[in-house]
């Protein structure tokens, strides 16, 4: 009877809706993620408290002050102009527009302010120091992407602000944040466009699936649905290009979504311009590979999707894993040889131009 009314409740819903509230990988994509067992947590655990990785030096991992000038006054509206602002926090620039991509500006990455990871290195700067924001995309639910004091002081500081989120997390904004309203909440596929006034185009955002899963409370796994974000710059002067730019979110490795990704926005829209993908927290490997892809399979994404230019993010910021702190980077330096320009890092709080 149990599987009746699963199969039943089933009817009619995209294959990622189990039909009781939460959301899976469908089969076509390999199913549910392997979750570990309680013995797999414990050998984390002691896996992680032999490994802590060390602390860069300033020198290594340094942070910049921000370039303000060129913050506030983008050099051109038909550039792709990015700054990264630690982990999977970025300050992208197109067209007029200022998108914010899973803001976290909190001391640690943790449900308390009093535990859990806490960052080794200073956000470079304030929420209210940024230009005015005018759209924010949340990738998922995990502490490292979603900092309720972040969205709680964009909401107050920045009134032109849209939140984009996944399935699921707009009744948390609703709840956690009182009097927000600007909240969109998008499936896999679904796609919304962003309309303003005062830039000289529009965006077209775009959720995408990811190998990932969510959870929050830890009694809610997979009760809001995780993925990657589309954004299309399409300006409103006609000869001018539309601009792509992808924020992956957190994933693991998987054959077919990235591909299927390539597909949706190689021949439309001329290829993702830009794409920031993660490059951290996968060590212990036989823990972390099903969520978390390492430098080679960030480099295998990047050519799936057929981005031109990409950027590392999810690394330097927190200790979430323990592989060393710089070895991410370095990995990616290797793997990008040929063309240094390709897939590049940048330090906490640089800006950089997309040619
Ligand atoms: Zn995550
Ligand atoms: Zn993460």
């Amino acid at each position: 009877m149990g599987n009746a009314a699963t199969s039943e409740s089933r009817e009619g819903l995209p294959s990622h809706h189990v039909g009781d509230g939460t959301y899976t990988m469908p089969l076509e994509w390999g199913g549910e993620m392997k979750f570990p067992s309680a013995t797999d947590l414990l050998a984390l655990q002691v896996d992680m408290a032999k490994n802590r990785p060390t602390i860069p030096t300033s020198e290594e991992l340094p942070v910049v002050p921000i370039d303000w000038e060129l913050v506030n006054k983008p050099t051109s509206h038909e550039t792709i102009q990015y700054t990264w602002l630690g982990h999977s926090t970025f300050l992208c620039q197109i067209g007029g527009f200022n998108i914010l991509t899973d803001p976290v500006f909190s001391e640690r990455a943790s449900p308390v302010q009093f535990a859990g990871p806490a960052r080794y290195r200073p956000i470079p700067c304030t929420v209210e120091q940024l230009p005015p924001i005018d759209i924010v995309v949340i990738s998922h639910n995990h502490y490292d992407h979603l900092d309720y004091y972040a969205v709680l002081d964009l909401f107050e500081k920045h009134k032109n602000a849209t939140f984009y989120v996944p399935l699921g997390i707009k009744q948390w904004c609703l709840d956690s944040i009182p009097g927000i309203e600007r909240v969109v909440e998008l499936d896999w596929w679904q796609s919304h466009t962003h309309e303003t006034t005062t830039a000289h185009g529009n965006i077209e955002l775009t959720f995408l699936p990811v190998q990932h899963w969510s959870m929050r409370t830890g009694r809610d796994r997979n009760h809001a649905l995780w993925g990657a974000w589309a954004l299309v710059y399409k300006p409103n002067e006609r000869d001018s290009p539309n601009k792509v730019l992808f924020h992956c979110g957190d994933t693991g490795y998987n054959e077919f979504l990235f591909k299927e990704i390539g597909e949706k926005f190689s021949r439309p829209n001329g290829g993702i311009d830009f794409a920031m993908i993660p490059i951290g927290a996968y060590e212990p490997r036989w823990f972390m590979q099903p969520q978390h892809v390492d430098p080679d399979e960030a480099m295998m994404i990047a050519k799936e999707i057929g981005a031109k230019h990409c950027v590392g993010m999810h690394w330097g910021t927190f200790i979430l894993t323990c592989e060393p702190i710089l070895e991410p980077k370095q990995r990616i330096e290797e793997l990008s040889k040929q063309d240094p320009k390709y897939f590049i890092t940048l330090k906490h709080g640089e800006t950089f131009a997309v040619q």
